[in-house]
Formats: C-alpha cells, structure tokens, sequence
C-alpha cells in the first residue's frame, strides 16, 4: 500500500522518481507527489489522481535536482486531496517526508507541536512526523562529532511515534542527504553504481539495479552520492547484507495484454510450473520443500494447522484446510490475520502455524506471524516475495516462485497458494497414512496442473460472451461445495473488486437458509457443479433457483450431466483430481470478473479504494 520512491546519484531525479511511481502505481493511486532538492532548496510537486497527471505537472516546472523523492497515496488519515498528498513539508520548509504506514499516536503529538508554533496545511499523520522532526532539528542543532544533524532528528522523531511508517526525508540543510526509515512498512535499498534508490517495492528498482538491501524494522539508513550507512533506532551501526533480486524489469511489463489482470491469468500455466519447480520426490510420490526447515520426525509430531491470511490468501487456506483434513487427517483451523492477533485463541502445543500472504508485507498477517511467535509457535510463510518480511520472519517457508503480481485483484498468486497449499496436504499426508500408489496419483495430478489450467483457459472467448450478457446485473451469488465453497467466495470477491457489483459466496445448500431471499430474475447465481458424489445435490440447490426465476450460469466438468435447460450458461472444465480442481475452477471465476469488468468499462488493474499488498492495519 502507497509507494514510495527515492534517488540520491547522479542523474536527473525526477526522471527517475516518476519512472518509479508509475511501477508501484498499483499499490495505492489516490494522488501522488514528488520533492527534488533544487540549488538547496526543497520544490514539490503534488497532484490528486494518478501518476500520469504528476508527469504533466512535473513537466511544467525546471526540475534537474539530482536527490529527491516521491510517493503514490492510499489515503488513511484525511480526504484525497491536493493538501494531503505527499511529500509533506514542516512548516519551516526545511523537510520533506513521505510515509507509507500510520501514526497512531499523531494526535497528542500534533497538539504538542501546536502549543510550539507549528502549523499544519494538511490531515495526515505524515505531516505531523514530519514537523517533529523538524522540531527535534530547531531544538537540538548540535550533534556529536561524526552525526548527521539530520539522521539525528529523524532519529529522535521516531523514538516518540507509535504506529507503522516506511518514511524518506529530505533536509534543505543537507541538499546532498536523504534518510529512511522503517517499522513494518516495507523499504528497500537499491545499490546501484554511483547512485542509489529506494523504494518500498522491489519493481520500482529493477530498472537501475538489483542490488538490494532490505531494510530490517527499527532501521534507519542515511544515503549520500557516494555511500550509504545503516543504523537502529538505538544508534547502532548494522552491517547491511546486500541481496540480489533474480527476476528482470521485463517480468513486471504487460506484453500486449490490455491488463496485467489479464496478463496473469493468461500466464498462470507456466506460473503454476515454476511453483512446483524441483518440488517432487524422486520417486514422484511426495512433494519436496527445502524451507520448510523441519525434519519429518517434527511435523510427523504437529496435531494441528493454524492458517492464518487476509483476502483471497484466506480463500486459499480454507482450500488447504480441505485438503490437510481430506487426505492428511489432521485437524486444521483457518482464521483471518486481523482476528487472530486480538481474540487470544487457545492453541494446541502441537500446533504448526502457516502465515499466506502474497507479498509478505501484508501487516495484519505479519502482525499475526509475530504474535504466534511471540506464544512460542513455530511458523510457516507462504509468500511470493522474497526478502519479504514475512520471509524473513518466518522460521520456514515455502516460496510461490510466479514472478512479481502487479494486478490489484489476485490471479496467479491465488492459483499458486492454492497448489501449494495441495502439495502441503500431500506431503504431511505421505508422512501419515496416505499410501505410495496414492501418492503417485496425487503427484501425477499435480504435475498435470499447467495442461489442465491451459485447458480451462480456452474457454476465454465462451465466457467474454457469457460476461457481456450479465454484465448489467447488480447482484450475484457464488455457490459451490466443499473445495469449491472457498472458490465460490473468491469468485464473489474478485467480482466485486473489479467490477463494483454486489456478490457473496456461500456454500451451495446453505443458499435456502437465507441468501435464496435475493434471488429473483435480477439475480444470477453462479454455480460450481463438478462430477462427484455430491453432484445430484448441486443440481438441486440449481433446481431451486431456477424455480424462483434465478439465472443460472454452471461450471461443471467434462462427463457432468446436468439436465438439459437448467443452467442459462455452462462452462466446461476439465475433469481432474480433488486436490487439483479447485485451480482449475478458478479459472472461469477469473475470466468471467474480469470481462464483465471490462464490459462495464472498470479500471481493472487499479480499482476504486483498494491497493495491492495492504501495510496499514
Ligand atoms: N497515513 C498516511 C496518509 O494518510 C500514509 C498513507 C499511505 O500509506 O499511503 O497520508
């Protein structure tokens, strides 16, 4: 959520910066803003709306500054305004701040800045950090031999905040310096040659360099055109760990899709194969993961799974919780991240933790990864992001591996927690009592993922048809049972993200116990009716919507009979394996949210109010 971006070098800042912001767009794209340092004097540009319109105001002013920073907006405190885009300055002119994260303490320390003569233009929180470490300045200009005056007050400033911040300040006084800071919002460091960057996501750098130190919560960096220093909250020095990023700016452009949403879905064969890269046994009858730094003889001791996400990562943990259950037997408990960290549930000693989250900065999951930790739980991360702080945090993992997701609404991550949660359930239940040849089954069914997906996806123009014909609807239900229930709901949520139109997930016979109230003509019911034992009574639930007039679009399988005129719509999906048909009929929720949001004329990869990977609780 918000981007922020930072250049210390060589080369004209503002070129660089704005090229950043429009790569990190998707985490929040309120307004924007840019301060460059210009002849010791700090100039900002800020605009409501989109990067694109802060190109056009940047270039009506003579910016050539070669230090400066910027930052793209999901506002939390304050209307989305001119006023309370970043930068902020303090009130003296002499910082500029950027701020991804929130203050929660902002208030008590905004009315002590008053009673000092500090005066406030906007509602954030950002510009009240911003005039603390302006007063911290004013207050204490004298540092000791050797300290940046600057790093200092920011220093100082932090010491009294409460909240999350990923932050960058400029200093007029120090034309040529810029420090950063992080407690949970995720920021990066780009080490390039003879410049560096920063941003709060990996996509805005790779363009310069892949170069990259993490910065770790509580740290502070202090960068000039020559180096960088890196230091705690409590002034020690840190010896930064430069990393490298393995994927290339090419991974992060849309190659001739109109959306990255579309881009994804499309990609999500060879996705779904890079997931499962090396992740066999040799005599195919398990799956294999090398960070999950547990030795069969411990996990064989866990009694229980706790799950813990936000959004469609919740999706795919009840998925998992499925399958663990199905073919592990092992009891598994799947909560939401926010709900978690305050409720205090009881746990079981032998308890094995899993946190999902697509770009592990998710706060409200890495907040959950912490107080599980905190109980003395071991934890599991499933994230896409490496160098993500929930990688890091985490005492083991497993990595998605599908290159950088820039589209709002998750696709090919969703689809990639998804296998991965199948292979868990797979390897912890080889470890237990599922049989070798069931095993080899399993595997040979995951391996025909890829295929099945590629299948499914030939269904793409079938289903724009089906989407320009109920586009105009206002309501829609997802229905779906046992692994399908979960895809129901994300069927139901990535409708309504994209496409603004009202829709819920519930389980298919749960439909009568209220939400059949809704159905009318008006109200189309989507319906996920694989072959199976439970088929007959799918088609029931179907039978009792078409008799209240409710239009029915089906996803079934191949070999499914559904009874002739039942269903308005059907779409057709291969039939496949348990573990692996819930990948599979995800694909015609995927295609069918985003046409009918094309149809309806959405900003599909930027939709309204939301942002990707969400650092504010
Ligand atoms: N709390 C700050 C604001 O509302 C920063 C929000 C963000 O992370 O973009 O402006």
């Amino acid at each position: 959520m918000c981007g922020i971006v930072g250049y210390v070098g060589t080369r004209k800042a503002a070129t660089i910066i704005l090229e950043g912001l429009k790569r990190l767009e998707y985490r929040g794209y309120d307004s924007a803003g840019l301060a460059i340092i210009e002849g010791g004097k700090i100039k900002v540009v800020k605009t409501v709306g989109r990067v694109e319109q802060l190109a056009k105001e940047v270039a009506k002013v003579h910016l050539t500054g070669t230090v400066g920073l910027g930052h793209t907006r999901w506002a939390t405190h304050g209307g989305v305004t001119v006023a309370n885009a970043h930068p902020h300055l303090s009130s003296d002119g002499k910082f500029a701040l950027i701020h991804n994260g929130v203050i929660e303490n902002y208030s008590q320390i905004k009315a002590f800045l008053l009673t000092k003569g500090y005066t406030f233009t906007s509602e954030t929180d950002t510009e009240v950090l911003c005039n603390l470490i302006a007063y911290h300045y004013a207050k204490e200009r004298k540092p000791a031999a050797g300290e940046s005056a600057f790093l200092e007050s920011v220093r100082k400033a932090l010491r009294h905040v409460e909240g999350t911040y990923g932050i960058a300040a400029l200093c007029a006084d120090f034309p040529d310096q810029m420090v950063a800071a992080r407690k949970a919002s995720p920021l990066i460091l780009g080490v390039g040659e003879n410049e560096y960057l920063l941003a709060s996501d990996a996509s805005a750098l790779v363009s310069s360099t892949r170069n990259v130190v993490y910065l770790k919560d509580g740290e502070l960096v202090l960068i000039t055109p020559k180096e960088f220093s890196i230091s705690t909250l409590d002034q020690a020095d840190v010896s930064p760990v430069v990393d490298r990023i393995d994927w290339k700016v090419e991974d992060a452009n849309m190659d001739g899709f109109s959306h990255f949403m579309e881009k994804e879905i499309f990609e999500q064969p060879l996705a779904l194969e890079n997931a499962m890269r090396g992740r066999f046994s040799e005599d195919s009858s398990t799956a294999l993961f090398g960070g999950l730094n547990l030795t069969p003889a411990e996990l064989r001791q866990v009694d229980r799974f706790m799950f813990c996400a936000c959004g469609t990562a919740w999706h795919a943990c009840l998925v998992a919780e499925h399958l663990i259950e199905r073919f592990a037997r092992i009891p598994v408990e799947v909560d939401y991240s926010s709900e978690f960290r305050y409720r205090n549930a009881p746990l079981d000693p032998q308890t094995l933790f899993f946190v999902v989250s697509q770009s592990g900065e998710t706060i409200d999951t890495l907040a959950a990864l912490r107080e599980a930790k905190r109980k003395g739980y071991r934890v599991m991360a499933i994230n896409n992001v490496v160098g993500s702080s929930i990688a890091r945090e985490a005492d083991g993992g497993i990595f998605q591996h599908v290159g950088p997701e820039i589209g709002v609404a998750s696709t090919k991550a969703f689809t990639s927690q998804l296998l991965i949660g199948a292979m868990v359930a797979l390897y912890v239940a080889r470890l237990r009592d599922m049989s070798f040849n069931d095993g080899v089954d399993y595997v040979k069914a995951l391996k025909g993922v890829p295929d099945l997906v590629r299948q499914a996806l030939k269904q793409a123009a079938h289903i724009k048809g089906i989407a320009q014909r109920y586009a105009h609807y206002q309501d829609f239900l997802f229905l779906g049972r046992l692994s399908l229930f979960p895809i129901a709901l994300e069927g139901a949520l990535k409708l309504k993200e994209i496409s603004y139109i009202h829709s819920e997930g519930y389980p298919a016979a749960e439909m009568k116990h209220g939400p059949i109230a809704l159905i009318s003509e008006k109200c189309p019911s989507v319906f996920f009716a694989p072959k199976g034992e439970i088929f007959n009574k799918v088609v029931s639930s179907m039978q009792e919507i078409k008799a209240r007039k409710g239009p029915v679009i089906a996803i079934t399988t191949e070999g499914a009979e559904l009874p002739p005129g039942l269903a308005d719509e059907v779409i057709t999906i291969p039939d496949c394996h348990e573990a692996v048909l819930p990948i599979v009929a995800t694909i015609p929720i995927q295609l069918l949210s985003y046409y009918i949001a094309v149809e309806r004329g959405c900003d599909v990869d930027k939709p309204r109010n939301l942002a990707k990977s969400v650092t504010v609780e």
